[in-house]
C-alpha cells in the first residue's frame, strides 16, 4: 500500500492545485475532509505559523504525515493587507466575490503605480503532529491589482491579479500555466527539491552502522 499524505485544506480549488503539484512525490494524497478533519483555527499573524497549525492539526487527528499551505495576497498600498486575512478580508462568511469587491473599494482612486501586490505561499510538511523538524518552503508571485475583474479561472483574487508581462490576469491563465508561475508552484517545487535530498518516507532496511534504538 502506498504512503498516504494528508492535504490540510478544505478549499477545493486550492487543494486541486496542490494535488497536481504534489503528483511527482508519488504518494497517495488524501484530502483532510475525507478523514473527517475540520478546519483548524488560524490565529497567527504570519503565514508560517498558520501553516504549521494546520499541518499539525491534520496530523494529530489522522495519525498521518500532513502538508498544509497558508497563503494570501499582500498589497503594497495597504501595508501588506489583506495578508493572513485574505480568505476573510470582507468578513464572514468567506466569499471570494465580496473579498474582491472590498479590495477594489479599498484601492479606489489608487493610481497604477500604487497597485503593486504579491501572492505569498508557505508550505509546511510534518511527519507527525509533534515533528520537531517540519519541512518548510515558500514562494512569491508579483503582479498588480486591476480596477475591475478579468477572467473566469483560478480562485480568490485571481480575476484582479494582473501580470503585465503576459497581459493577462491570473484568472485568464490555464491551470498548468498558473502552477508554473504561481507562489504555490514555486513553494512546491522548492519543497520537492528538499524532499529529494531528504526523503520523508524512506526507512533504512538495515540499522545504520550497527546503530540500535534503545528499547
Ligand atoms: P488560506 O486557505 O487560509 O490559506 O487562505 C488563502 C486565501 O488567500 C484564499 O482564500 C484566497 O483569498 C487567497 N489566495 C491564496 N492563494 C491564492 C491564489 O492562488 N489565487 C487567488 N487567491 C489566493
Amino acid at each position: 500500500m502506498s504512503q498516504q499524505l494528508v492535504l490540510a485544506s478544505n478549499n477545493a480549488k486550492k487543494a486541486s492545485e496542490m494535488q497536481t503539484l504534489l503528483a511527482p512525490l508519488g504518494v497517495e494524497i488524501v484530502l483532510q475532509a475525507q478523514l473527517g478533519v475540520t478546519e483548524a483555527e488560524e490565529p497567527h499573524f504570519t503565514f508560517i505559523e498558520n501553516a504549521l497549525v494546520k499541518a499539525r492539526h491534520a496530523a494529530a487527528v489522522t495519525g498521518l504525515p500532513a502538508i498544509a499551505d497558508d497563503s494570501g495576497l499582500c498589497v503594497a498600498a495597504l501595508g501588506g493587507a489583506p495578508g493572513v486575512h485574505s480568505a476573510r478580508f470582507a468578513g464572514e462568511p468567506k466569499s471570494d466575490e465580496r473579498n474582491n469587491q472590498f479590495l477594489l473599494e479599498r484601492l479606489s482612486g489608487a493610481p497604477e503605480d500604487k497597485r503593486d501586490a504579491w501572492y505569498y505561499c508557505c508550505l509546511v510538511l510534518v511527519r507527525h503532529a509533534d515533528d520537531p523538524c517540519p519541512m518548510i518552503a515558500d514562494g512569491q508571485w508579483h503582479g498588480f491589482i486591476l480596477d475591475a475583474p478579468r477572467g473566469e479561472g483560478g480562485f480568490g483574487y485571481d480575476p484582479l491579479f494582473w501580470l503585465p508581462e503576459l497581459e493577462k490576469s491570473a484568472a485568464e491563465l490555464d491551470p498548468a500555466h498558473k502552477n508554473d508561475l504561481s507562489h504555490r508552484g514555486t513553494a512546491m517545487r522548492r519543497l520537492l527539491e528538499r524532499l529529494q535530498e531528504q526523503p520523508l518516507f524512506k526507512v533504512p532496511e538495515q540499522p545504520l552502522n550497527g546503530y540500535r534504538f534503545r528499547s
